[in-house]
């Protein structure tokens, strides 16, 4: 979601629907948006695999417990 600063829309395509028909040329270039979704892939593969390792290890553990008991 972005937020458009000049008519406070949220919107989630590439230009402000409010300004992307009024005004055809866009402030920023269109080149920063790819960036963004890499970074914001990057950081969501940083999160995701720990996340995952960690939920593994959390149900082996629990098996390991279920199994002693
Ligand atoms: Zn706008």
């Amino acid at each position: 979601m972005k937020y458009c600063k000049k008519c406070g829309v949220l919107y989630t395509t590439d230009v402000c629907p409010k300004c992307g028909v009024l005004k055809p040329e866009a402030s920023e270039p269109p080149e920063p948006a790819p960036q963004k979704t890499v970074r914001r892939q990057w950081i969501a593969l940083v999160i995701a695999i720990p996340a995952t390792i960690l939920l593994i290890l959390g149900v082996l553990k629990l098996l390991q417990l279920l199994q002693q008991s």
